[in-house]
């Protein structure tokens, strides 16, 4: 061979040998470009289903997440405080916060003197007059304390606010039964009654949920026909416990919401009937007389009708109190239930409604999740307000 021919050949292999490196280094180059930018397309890859079931399996899984956010209901599902109800049970002494600080600042002050003198009386007058007892109530009370304290000689501010309890106390185990009557085997009616706003609807739905934690079998009754608002948050809650649930038509006549609801509960076997009324019409006498003819159509069933339930807003204070005596007047109330302790300085209604009319608190409400539903003890209420 030529040394020509030697040089061309020693030309041509150098310059295959730097095509071949340059495209090497190129493809290895765009290798480094996607990495950072997308994700290494060989995890989705490698994991493939090796049969057709797997693939089938994995696609709702993607679907989920965006039909989770769709319908409103999943959301309040989940952010329903009765998810919370067994937790735990709030302490009452928590709950009564507004209107145990006011009982305890001045019962400490007074506590602070030691002895019992004028403007310890001035004090605990204040405070009960604050906590909206109202001015008979808390003339009684504290004509009822200075007789105890006359006769037992308490000059002492402790053993005086242990004789303030004893008269609380005593004061509200005047009021009789506080439990709520359902017998086993026969249908049971419990009706709400109140004005708007203060806690019915929800006050029913608690009452569902611990009712059928505790076994009964329920149908609410949607009897306000002109509320639908009211109608749909039942009907809400009638889904979440298990209830069965009836309304009518706007408008539509709620006796037969009721008979319909009596019905329903004698043929599927429930016995407890909570049915929820109007808490307002026209005029206060067509609301009564509603609330009457309601009544009337429940006690077709005799001893049907086991609790007419009058629920009040706590934070109305003393407005509450002429309320009920409105409600009393025309419908024969079994027991109240006092919503809304939790947000009001003014706790002190219980007693004015006990003392006042006689009627018995049976229920509290001290939030808005079902776990925020007592019953009313007087003792651990006192206690709570002292304490
Ligand atoms: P209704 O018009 O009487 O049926 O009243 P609702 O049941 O709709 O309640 C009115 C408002 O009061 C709602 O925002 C409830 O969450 C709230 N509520 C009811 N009971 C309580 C309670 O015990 N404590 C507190 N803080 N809020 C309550």
């Amino acid at each position: 061979m030529s040394p020509v021919l030697v040089v061309l050949l020693i030309f041509v292999l150098a310059g295959a040998l730097v095509a071949l490196g340059l495209g090497l280094s190129r493809r290895s180059q765009r290798r480094g470009e996607i990495a950072p930018t997308r994700p290494a397309p060989s995890p989705p890859i490698t994991p493939a289903p090796p049969t057709p079931i797997v693939v089938e399996e994995v696609e709702p899984e993607a679907i989920e997440p965006s039909e989770a956010i769709e319908p409103p209901e999943a959301i309040e599902a989940a952010e329903t405080p009765v998810v919370e109800a067994h937790v735990e049970e709030p302490r009452l002494r928590d709950r009564l916060g507004k209107t145990r600080a006011a009982f305890v600042r001045s019962l400490a002050a007074a506590r602070g003197r030691g002895t019992v003198d004028d403007d310890t009386w001035d004090e605990l007058e204040e405070t009960l007059l604050l906590a909206d007892v109202g001015l008979p109530t808390t003339t009684r009370l504290l004509d009822g304390l200075r007789e105890r304290a006359r006769s037992q000689r308490i000059s002492d501010a402790d053993a005086l606010v242990d004789a303030l309890h004893v008269e609380l106390v005593a004061l509200l185990d005047e009021s009789g039964d506080r439990t709520l009557t359902a017998h086993a085997g026969e249908p049971n009616v419990w009706m709400f009654v109140g004005v708007n706003g203060v806690g019915k609807t929800t006050t029913i739905a608690k009452v569902a949920q611990r009712e059928t934690d505790d076994g009964h079998k329920l149908v609410l009754a949607a009897a306000d026909t002109f509320r639908a608002a009211a109608a749909e948050q039942l009907s809400e809650w009638a889904g979440r416990v298990g209830a069965e649930f009836v309304r009518g038509q706007e408008g539509a006549d709620p006796g037969s919401v009721v008979f319909d609801a009596m019905s329903a509960a004698a043929s599927r076997g429930a016995d407890l009937v909570l049915v929820d009324t109007a808490g307002r019409l026209h005029t206060k006498v067509n609301l009564m007389n509603e609330l009457e003819k309601l009544r009337r159509i429940v006690e077709r069933t005799p001893g049907a009708l086991k609790e007419v339930l009058l629920v009040l807003d706590a934070t109305t204070g003393q407005n509450g109190l002429s309320q009920a005596r409105e409600f009393a007047d025309a419908v024969d109330v079994t027991g109240v239930v006092l919503t809304k302790l939790d947000g009001t300085a003014k706790g002190g209604i219980v007693l004015a409604i006990e003392a006042e009319l006689g009627i018995p608190v049976k229920l509290i409400g001290v939030g808005e999740s079902a776990a925020d539903l007592l019953a009313f003890e007087p003792e651990s209420f006192v206690s709570a307000l002292l304490e």
